[in-house]
């Protein structure tokens, strides 16, 4: 082996493949569904540790069903494996279903009156200047 091809060797680029992978519409779908699968778990990672607690913020459960989808996407018109399409068939729908209540859950939240906070539900004060939010006991 020559050093011209001992490089390209090295880098992947043996037999028209690219890092070892024979490259084609679905493949390329394929890893970008990994890529965005695994990047929720460092986006989660991020989020807990700035908080000092675990936190799963909602662009987890976005990056989750969208990876999931892509997955599910390349098993379905490129593997054809059945156990591969159950493992992505069904994962999408807690996804969905917790971004509808993280959703849900954010428009519930009232602005106070006073410093504009968005205060959490069922609070009565605002958290952070101590003005009364809920204005139907008066
Ligand atoms: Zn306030």
């Amino acid at each position: 082996m020559d050093w011209f091809a001992m490089i390209n060797w090295q880098a992947g680029f043996s037999d028209g493949k690219f890092l070892w992978v024979e490259w084609h519409f679905w493949k390329v779908i394929g890893w970008l569904g990994n890529v965005v699968f695994f990047s929720r778990f460092i986006v989660q990672w991020i989020a807990t540790e700035k908080r000092k607690r675990v936190v799963v913020p909602s662009a987890f459960w976005w990056l989750s069903l969208v990876g999931t989808l892509l997955l599910l996407s390349y098993a379905l018109f490129d593997r054809r494996d059945s156990v591969f399409i159950f493992a992505y068939a069904f994962s999408w729908i807690p996804y969905l279903r917790n971004l509808i209540i993280h959703r849900r859950h954010k428009k519930a939240h009232v602005e106070c009156p006073s410093c504009s906070v968005m205060c959490p539900p069922p609070s009565n004060y605002c958290f952070a200047c101590g003005a009364q939010l809920d204005s139907r006991d008066t």
